[in-house]
This record gives structure tokens, sequence and C-alpha cells, in this order.
């Protein structure tokens, strides 16, 4: 076909992994999938990290889908060093473009003005999105703290949240990550539709809520469209290190189903203390482990975030507790701070996955049937935890003993032996399984997700048709 004639589409993402990954996969989707061209717009940092680059990088990028970066901005410059989603939100204000990413809400208003339909694609869960969609109103009606309200909050329809399980953010109203994100989510409503990595099969209560009059009659929001999993699939050799050719070799020799994979996002960090429990806890359990591991910080949850991968010399030996690798050389593997994770959930030996509930990390372990151990660390992470382990079925959570700050190494004993090889877990993997099968049909054709990015396709392509170039 003519390139020329090929509608185009423009998706900005701000640089977070977490939010590249799933934008990428979606523009792959609209490229071979639908016959669009796109231009993948990124707000670049002045020094992405190494798995920033790999992915906007990659070989295998299809044709019609053109990376730019857009002119690089300091992470350092704007904000203090513990702030992810303030940084983030600082740097996507700079540039004025059209705009898909949930935190570039901004050129929402270029986009009316130019006539062009401009849509939000969240990486959040259906849940999520709902109280997301909610917290104007909330935040209007509401006096004092929302995790210092009676009960749950009812957001019309769903399932009550409890303020404890809220997202960090809007747990202090006069913080300016609370005003980022009230600002983001209150302009959702001006997109003319909101893309969610969810499908039918993983969160069919909610979606059905979400298309539901009374909700909207109450709520003010655009028309959702379901159109995950969205999987960026990590597997093609070039885009291996050398550790995870390791990893490979290593997992080949382990039993099927019988490892659990240990990793907390591209920035997620535990204190010293948590991972002393950890270490200790995973060595308890005598289950085998893969487990990436970041240096321990007491500064901040997020606080690797630019910067994971950087420290070539990285060597855990450095930071685990003493002993730990000499005691636990027959059952783990330890690699320093990234690998493919995608990957690695999908080799066979893998039996559960403990996560700190990233959607993106969710997603891609139900679209792998694979059980969870949930260990929340920050922003919607807590309500992703909760909802896996109790809506959904797939993911059991160690809780913090009375008195104690941190989970201790006997509850990540318990959860990791529970998940692994206990009865508990069988019942978790046989939902995850199913969960698992729901996502390949959703994607298939005539599937939900695929009807419902289809659906769009086809809107945009009449919207355009007649147009000479779009
Ligand atoms: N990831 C990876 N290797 C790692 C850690 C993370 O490939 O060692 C990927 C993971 O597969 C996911 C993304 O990074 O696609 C993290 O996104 P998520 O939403 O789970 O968490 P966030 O990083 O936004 O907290």
């Amino acid at each position: 076909a003519d390139r020329g004639n090929k509608p185009h589409v423009a998706v900005l993402a701000n640089s977070g992994v977490g939010h590249v990954v799933p934008l990428l996969e979606f523009s792959k989707r609209l490229v071979v999938g639908h016959g669009f061209r796109v231009t993948f717009l990124v707000v670049t940092t002045v020094d992405p990290t190494p798995a920033q680059d790999q992915l906007l990088n990659a070989a295998g990028l299809p044709r019609d889908l053109r990376v730019l970066g857009l002119p690089a901005v300091d992470p350092a410059s704007v904000v203090p060093e513990d702030s992810a989603l303030t940084r983030i939100c600082l740097i996507l204000s700079y540039p004025r473009a059209l705009v898909v990413d949930l935190f570039c809400t901004q050129a929402l208003d270029v986009a009316g003005e130019l006539g062009i339909p401009a849509y939000s694609f969240c990486t959040m869960s259906a849940k999520m999105l709902a109280f997301s969609l909610y917290l104007p109103t909330l935040d209007r009606e509401a006096t004092g703290e929302l995790v210092d309200l009676p009960g749950p909050i009812r957001v019309p329809g769903c399932p009550p949240i409890r303020p404890d399980d809220l997202l960090d953010q809007v747990k202090d109203r006069e913080n300016e990550e609370y005003r980022w994100f009230l600002y983001h989510v209150s302009r959702f409503p001006m997109a003319a539709g909101i893309f969610l990595n969810t499908w039918e099969g993983l969160e069919s209560g909610l979606l059905r809520v979400l298309r539901e009059d009374s909700f909207y009659r109450q709520v003010p929001a655009p028309q959702i469209h379901a159109i995950g999993p969205l999987v960026h699939e990590d597997g093609d050799a070039e885009g291996l290190r050398s550790t995870d050719i390791e990893c490979f070799a290593w997992l080949d020799r382990q039993p099927e189903e019988s490892v659990v994979l240990v990793s907390l996002g591209s920035g997620g960090t535990l204190t010293t203390e948590q991972q002393v429990e950890m270490a200790w806890g995973l060595e308890l359990s005598q289950q085998r482990f893969l487990w990436i591991v970041r240096k321990p910080t007491d500064a901040s949850a997020s606080a690797t975030f630019f910067n994971v991968g950087r420290d070539e010399e990285d060597d855990p030996t450095k930071y685990l507790p003493q002993g730990f690798q000499e005691k636990t050389r027959e059952v783990g593997m330890v690699v320093p701070s990234w690998a493919a994770q995608v990957a690695i959930l999908s080799h066979p030996s893998i039996g559960a996955f403990l996560s700190h509930c990233g959607w993106n990390s969710s997603v891609e372990s139900l679209a792998k049937g694979v059980p969870m151990i949930a260990r929340p660390l920050y922003v919607e992470q807590r309500t992703n935890a909760a909802m896996l382990a109790e809506d959904i079925g797939v993911a059991i959570g160690p809780t913090v003993e009375e008195g104690r700050k941190v989970a201790g190494r006997e509850e990540i004993e318990r959860v990791v032996r529970a998940v692994v090889s206990g009865e508990e877990g069988k019942r978790k993997r046989r939902r995850a399984r199913e969960i698992r099968y729901s996502s390949v049909e959703s994607l298939s054709a005539g599937g939900s997700s695929h009807a419902s990015l289809a659906a769009v396709c086809e809107d945009w392509k009449a919207k355009c048709r007649g147009c000479e170039e779009v």
C-alpha cells in the first residue's frame, strides 16, 4: 500500500518504561493489525536508562512505526530526587503536542483546536480508572483527607475501595503529586475515548459498570475501550543481555512451575530492612527463586526509577545480606537490576511471580497464566494488589504483623511457599490459567479486545476517508 495514503495516528508517551511498554505495543498493533502509520512521540530525558534506550531503539519495530524523541529534558533540573510522578508530569508539561499518555492531558487542548480526535491511554486497571474518573467529585465533596473517610470509598456501581488501599498520591491532598494526579484525571473527560490495557476476562464486572448509563450520569467520562492485554514480548535474541541468557540457561535446569520470579518493576526499590527480610524469607521458604535485585535504599520506594541499570559494576554481593548467596546457591539465581521479564514469565519453570503489582507486570503475569505474590510499593500498586488478591483471586500478599513496619521473613516464607507449592497456590494457578485463556480469546479475531480496537480504527478510517494526507 502507498504509505502516504495510510491514515496517520500520533501517539505521545512519557519516557517511563511502564508507559512506553504498553503504548509501543499499542502502536505496533495499529500498524501491523490495522494498517495505520504511527508516529510515536516520546518525551525523552537527557540521559535515558539502558532499558528506555533498548525499547525505543529496538531493531524489530515495523517500518510504519516511527519513533521520534522530543527535545530532551533533564529530570534532575525540575524537582527533588524522590518524587517520580511529579518529575514525569513536569517533564511532560514542556511540549505541547498530540497526546495519548495518561500524564499528557495538556495536549488535549491542542488536539481540540486542530479538530483532531484525541484519545487517552491509561496505564491502569478499569477499577483504578473508575476511581480516577470519580476523584474530582470526591475531591469536591469530601472534607479532610480521603484516607480518613469513615468507610470505604464507593465509586458508583463499583466494589468499595478501602482507604488504606488507595494510591499514595491521594493520601495527602496538599502534596503536589496529588495535585498533578487530580489535574490529569480531571481532564480525562476531554478525551474522545480512553484505551485501557485490560480485557473482559480480567475485569468484566468493572468494564460492565463503565459502560452503564447510570455510571455516566454520575461521573463525567468518555467512552472506554478495553484492548488488552498489551504485552511486550522481549524474546528476540538481539535484545537479550548476557545476564538474560544465564537466566534462561538456569531456568532450563529447573523443574516445571517451581521457580518464583521476584521483580519490582522499572524502578521499585526496597529499603535495607525490607531487602534483608525478603532475602531471608526466600531462603527460609526453600523454594527456587530468580530475583532481579537492586541496591536497597531508605530514600524512596521508586528511587531507582530514573537510574535503573546504569551501574555497570552493579554487584549484588555488595548489598545482599552476608552469606545469603552461599546459602541459596543450589536454589536461587540473582540478577542485578534488570532482566527480560516477559520472556522469563513465559518460561515453563516459572511457578509464581512476586511482584510490586505495577499494572504492566500484573497484566504480563496473567497473560502468561502465572499466579502472583503481591508486594506493592508505590503509586496505585496497593489498589492493584488488593484487586488481584480479592476480586480476581490470583494473588496472595504478605501481611505486616502488628508492631512491625515491614513484612517479616516468616511471612515472606509463608506466602512464597503457599503460592509455589501449596494448595492455595494451585487454586491461584488455575485461576491465572483461566485468565490467560480469556486473554488469548479476547485478542483473537472476534474477541472483545480485538473488536474494541477494530471499531475505533474503523471510526478513524471513516473520518479520514477522502483526506489526501491525514
Ligand atoms: N521490566 C522488565 N525487566 C525488569 C523490570 C521490569 O522488563 O527487570 C518491565 C516489565 O516487564 C514491565 C515494565 O518493565 O513491562 C514495568 O511496568 P509496571 O507497570 O509493572 O511497573 P512500573 O515500572 O511502572 O512501576
